[in-house]
């Protein structure tokens, strides 16, 4: 553990210094951002009505249309001169989103990144390949705080130039990857092209996150490389990676840094908050930040919490895996379906690749999906026949499992474009 006064900490421990936390946080917020002074009066809640932590549950949400509304530094509750780096979200959908630091902030944030590390099996010894896109978005830059507050021997290749990965991670020795998932599968086949077998490598342990990924890939991954693959979760608007992390248990749950980041699970609809175990949306707090702390911001990602002592000593609160944010969840023809649920599917069919993507088009009045899938090599030179009863089962095994009717193509090997940071998988053609 990086940090056993706050990973392992009582319950009452816990809760006790969160109060405490979550009252200065209210108190801020309602003296230094006009938005949320606003929003507590109009709910007839003051910063002084937090008396428990369960006292959270009095305070307004927080959502993502109020951050893009608010931008750039409409939440910010320091001058721009006490900030130490602003990161923003890619803003693929109208305005980016603001992530401003104070001094504090940032080292809080390489904190929690450090235990996220130390967490994957990462110290001090070993030689890091950062592979994730070094920029405006939160991944690269704050998995090199985490490496550095470690005190790792950090190699910062950022995202591209796949060959130069695999030469660099040869020339030096790399023991652990920090990339994409979807880019580390690009890494593995790059590798193969150029006659280097990865499993022989010293790289033993990757530090994966940015995008959801299924437990089949994460398997899928480990036997391609070599290596133990594990799982950061962030989001940008609470600070980045660093928010929970999984642990050597890889039970299905990652660890929350709630002494940082209070969880909590709401009805979606009611917006109630529910008990332990039960699942809803994902609502969290971030009572340590100063630049931009957060009050009970709705991530719209379905899970649920559990709070026990851990297999690895940790008691941190647990969240489940989280496999797909509401945001990608697929409507067709009435039927919620999570691109993770193909993803899983595919990935248990031998005959074809980890590459696929997800094509929604209007047919009539309703929705058609098709899924276009690589075949492997050996597989692809069967011909129409062989390829033919391939998709035939994997239609079949999606209508029995997803129940939607589907239309799969088993196209050439490297057909797909190749992911170098998020992969794009889905493609929504209805509007179009
Ligand atoms: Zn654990």
């Amino acid at each position: 553990m990086w940090d056993e006064k706050f990973e392992a900490m009582s319950t009452e421990e816990m809760q006790a210094f969160q109060l405490e936390k979550l009252q200065e946080t209210a108190a801020w917020v309602y003296d230094k951002i006009p938005f949320y002074k606003k929003q507590f009066d109009e709910l007839g809640v003051a910063p002084g009505d937090i008396k428990a932590v369960e006292d959270l549950g009095k305070l307004p949400f927080t959502v993502k249309t109020d951050l893009r509304d608010n931008y750039p530094f409409g939440l910010c509750a320091v001058d721009l001169k006490d900030l130490v780096r602003i990161h923003a979200s890619s803003g693929t959908t109208g305005k980016p989103i603001t992530g401003p630091y104070t001094r504090e902030d940032r080292d809080q944030w390489g904190e929690c990144m450090a235990r996220t590390l130390t967490s994957h099996g990462i110290g001090p010894d070993d030689i890091v390949q950062n592979a994730y896109g070094m920029g405006l978005f939160t991944g690269g830059l704050g998995f090199l705080l985490g490496a550095d507050t470690i005190g790792c021997t950090v190699v910062p290749s950022g995202s591209g130039m796949t060959e130069r990965q695999i030469t660099l991670m040869e020339d030096f020795g790399c023991t652990v990857l920090f990339a994409t998932p979807s880019y580390t599968l690009t890494i593995a086949e790059k590798a193969q092209d150029m006659g280097v077998d990865m499993r022989e490598l010293p790289v033993r342990v990757g530090s994966f996150g940015a995008e959801p990924w299924t437990v089949e890939m994460r398997t899928e991954i480990e036997e391609r490389m070599g290596i133990k693959a594990h799982e950061a979760y962030g989001l940008t608007e609470l600070m980045g990676p660093g928010v929970a992390f999984d642990c050597p248990a890889q039970d299905g749950y990652l660890h929350i840094n709630e002494d940082h980041v209070m969880a909590e699970i709401i009805d979606p609809v009611t917006e109630e908050v529910l008990p332990l175990g039960e699942k809803g949306e994902l609502v969290f707090t971030a009572i340590q930040r100063r630049a931009m702390p957060m009050i009970r911001y709705r991530t719209r990602d379905i899970t649920e919490l559990k709070r026990e002592t851990c297999s690895c000593g940790r008691t941190l609160l647990k969240m489940k895996k989280v496999l797909g944010r509401s945001d990608d969840m697929l409507i067709i023809s009435g039927v919620n379906v999570f691109p993770s649920q193909v993803e899983s599917i595919l990935l248990e069919v031998p005959e074809v690749e980890p590459q696929y993507v997800l094509i929604i088009r209007k047919k009539g009045y309703l929705d058609a999906l098709s899924v276009d899938v690589e075949a492997k090599p050996e597989v692809y030179e069967l011909g129409e026949e062989k390829l033919k009863e391939v998709e035939g089962a994997i239609e079949s095994r999606i209508r029995g499992v997803i129940g939607i009717g589907v239309k799969v193509r088993c196209v050439p090997p490297k057909s797909i474009e190749r992911s170098e940071g998020k992969a794009k998988r889905v493609f929504d053609a209805r509007n179009m």
